[in-house]
């Protein structure tokens, strides 16, 4: 039998690598980390080479071939190899598909890496007659015809000619290619404004950062909103890149990165490159590539941009590191924090995580000795903290679901030529539609949800669980009165309130139904720079990272939602959520208010934070934790189990329950299983189990094994989470 053969990594969902034989010639060409083309089953996938071995071995089946190979040099780095392996026997989830995360859409597709450079031209004009067979060969040439001083692959690619009929043609003698030149070098990085004259606690920061540039050490940037961490990353990424090395920031969101971007590039003359899902295919692909070959020294991302090979990496910077969206909510649930602190560790080179309301998991790092704390307690210039305020609803009267208080606050800051922030994290007009007469409420049929009322683009019912739209009905189905209400509030609901006390203002709503339109994001944006009086009016995407200056005043009109959650981590998000929407307010020279409205004026978490601030808040709930033993105090996997009906899920659970508890020796406790928080939607059930454990190596260990061997029948879909973020 032919000992040469290659292990490679295929995306399907399976844990292990597959055998493929080559011949020696390939054997010769194909290293670690390449592309290949290979059969499964049916199929033809691009592999990523895992390993190569040319030792006898017996098996009695044969080999498949490899189909092709598809790079000429391994197009990923040993530390983002080493990154993606491990991270795929950390989440527990199939190494195909972790290691197709290192590449942009278009390597995945097996395009060739050099396809931006490939320009193609007809050779033989008359070549018609020896294409009858192939309509996809037809329409090729007859694009290419079109363009006889030749036409660049990708934009054959956007029109849909695949790079197979184009080596089709080639191998005809029809076509061909000529190679343009890219040029991949970078360019050393030029300062381009003098950086700012750091305050003491600035100082002090960037100089122990500065001190372990040649080692990995993970540093936790906590100081409020406006109180200059930006100003700190730059200076120490000024150092990284006067040494030649690349810089990697990651970001919550795709709406934060033309802020950074700017404030990067009036610093720095370097070159920069953005990697999010905005980007069309092509673009991307070559912002990766920027990056892959060095020539890019800043690579500012979302999430995913965590994979990307760097062959030069120096820093890594996480900004608002506590925000939810730098872990995967699915398929493969990993947490671009915890992948990017191993990530420094693997690179030898310092992290630093920066955020106003740091989360209990990095806070509990530093309680370990695990990362360094650095503080920055001033607000930068002149910019004061704002004062806090809690309304009491029971007690209050009301207009449009507004205090008169808070009515009062806001016509005085309009009246001053202010602008005032008001926040309600829920999008629609009403999240309920209910009778008068006999207390029927409209819920979606495939969820145990309310419909959510909507007024635009016409009235209906929209399920925010399944999607569901259903036509709003005029009397009620079950007693036939026409007495029907809309209860509670959403911002389009508060929206009208608004313009109806404030005819004379502006109303500007954001939210993911006003604002799905691309630009008008930014449109928004730079009316709120414009120091007009205006009511801004949003969601959770007005929390984050923003600038507005002329913003004095913001309002969280319903923050009880979050205080009545089962989840533990429930009173740290809605902590963080309050922090950093008033980090909003005040950040010019007027002094901010933030006044919260809610029904459970008691509530503890008022208290602290009115009386003390966040950090006092997170040590209490530090201890908490500890005392609980709950995360990160303990090491958890939750598992979400979703059937037809709810007994299905809990037989299922119970069983698999049983046998890893006999396996693991009462090392692992189990939680569970219980109904999902949402027990049905979508017409299915959904269940959860825990597992926890004080040790992470053990945890592993067992789970790893008995995942490995669970027999899952094909009525259950179950999904492993490895360190969940919501209990949901
Ligand atoms: P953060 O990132 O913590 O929200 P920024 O770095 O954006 O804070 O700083 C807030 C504002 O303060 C910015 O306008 C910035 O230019 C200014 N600033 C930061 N550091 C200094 C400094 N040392 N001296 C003067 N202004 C500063
Ligand atoms: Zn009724
Ligand atoms: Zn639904």
């Amino acid at each position: 039998m032919n000992p040469l053969r290659v292990q490679v990594a295929v995306p399907v969902p399976l844990y292990d690598c597959f055998d493929y034989e080559v011949t020696a010639h390939q054997y010769a060409q194909v290293c670690v980390g390449m592309r290949v083309l290979v059969p499964f089953g049916r199929q033809r996938l691009v592999g990523i080479v895992m390993g190569k071995q040319d030792t006898p071995f017996e098996s009695s089946f044969k080999l498949k071939s490899i189909l092709d190979i598809l790079d000429e040099h391994s197009l990923i780095d040993d530390i983002t190899f080493k990154l993606l392996t491990w991270s795929s026997k950390y989440y527990l989830f199939p190494l195909g598909d972790v290691m197709h995360c290192a590449f942009p859409t278009l390597l995945r597709q097996g395009k060739p890496y050099n396809l931006l450079a490939r320009n193609w031209k007809i050779t033989d004009p008359n070549a018609q007659d020896k294409i009858k067979r192939s309509l996809k060969q037809q329409d090729a040439y007859k694009l290419l015809k079109l363009k006889p001083q030749g036409t660049p692959e990708n934009i054959l690619t956007m029109s849909g000619i695949e790079t197979a009929t184009l080596k089709a043609l080639e191998k005809k003698q029809i076509i061909e290619f000529d190679l343009q030149q890219i040029d991949f070098k970078p360019e050393p990085m030029k300062l381009a404004e003098m950086p700012l004259t750091p305050n003491p606690d600035q100082q002090t920061a960037i100089t122990h950062i500065n001190k372990e540039l040649k080692h990995y050490h993970a540093f936790l940037l906590d100081g409020v909103t406006g109180s200059g961490k930006t100003e700190v990353y730059l200076q120490v990424m000024q150092k990284v890149l006067e040494q030649g090395k690349q810089v990697l920031v990651l970001v919550p969101e795709i709406g934060l990165t033309p802020q950074t971007i700017s404030r990067f590039q009036s610093r720095f003359h370097c070159h920069i490159d953005v990697l999010h899902s905005g980007l069309n295919d092509t673009k991307r692909l070559q912002a990766w590539q920027h990056a892959q070959t060095g020539k890019a020294s800043i690579i500012l991302g979302t999430r995913s941009a965590i994979y990307t090979p760097l062959p030069n990496l120096g820093l890594i910077i996480l900004d608002e590191e506590h925000d939810l969206s730098f872990k995967q909510q699915e398929g493969f649930r990993y947490h671009a924090r915890d992948v990017a602190l191993y990530r420094a560790y693997l690179t030898k080179c310092p992290i630093i995580l920066g955020s106003a309301t740091p989360s209990i998991d990095s806070l509990a790092l530093v309680d370990q000795h695990k990362i360094t704390h650095l503080q920055l307690n001033q607000r930068a210039g002149n910019a004061l903290l704002p004062k806090v305020h809690v309304l009491d609803l029971k007690v209050a009267p009301k207009q449009h679901g507004l205090s008169e208080h808070l009515i009062h606050q806001i016509k005085d800051r309009l009246s001053k030529n202010e602008q005032v922030l008001i926040f309600l994290n829920r999008r629609g007009y009403a999240p309920v539609l209910m009778c008068e007469a006999c207390s029927w409420q409209a819920n979606c049929p495939r969820c145990d949800a309310h419909f959510t009322i909507h007024t635009h683009p016409y009235t209906h019912l929209h399920c925010h669980h399944c999607g569901l739209i259903q036509r709003m009905p005029d009397d009620c189905p079950e007693c036939k009165h026409n007495t029907l209400k809309p209860i509670g509030m959403g911002t389009a609901k508060v929206e009208d309130g608004l313009n109806e006390l404030f005819p004379d203002y502006d109303v500007i709503r954001v939210d993911r139904d006003s604002t799905s339109k691309v630009g008008s994001w930014q449109k928004i944006l730079d009316k709120i720079h414009q120091s007009q009086p205006l009511i801004l009016l949003g969601t959770q995407m007005l929390a984050k990272g923003h600038h507005f200056p002329y913003v004095t005043l913001v309002a969280i009109l319903d923050i009880d939602g979050g205080l009545l959650s089962v989840d533990f981590r429930a009173p740290e998000r809605t902590a963080q959520l309050i922090t950093q929407v008033s980090g909003r307010a005040g950040r010019g020279e007027q002094k901010g208010d933030v006044y919260l409205q809610t029904l459970r004026p008691e509530h503890p978490i008022f208290n602290t934070l009115v009386h003390h601030d966040y950090r006092t808040f997170a040590k209490e709930t530090l201890q908490e934790r500890k005392s609980a033993l709950l995360p990160p105090y303990r090491y958890t996997i939750l598992l979400r189990c979703e059937a037809r009906t709810a007994e299905q899920n809990l037989d299922f659970l119970t069983h698999i329950a049983e046998q890893l508890r006999h396996n693991s020796q009462n090392e692992i406790e189990i939680w569970g299983p219980i109904p999902a928080p949402m027990q049905r939607k979508a017409g299915r059930f959904h269940a959860h189990m825990v597992l926890l454990a004080t040790d992470r190596a053990r945890l592993h260990y067992y789970v790893e094994y008995w995942w490995a061997s669970l027999q899952i029948p094909p009525q259950i879909r179950l999904t492993l989470d490895v360190d969940p973020q919501e209990l949901n």
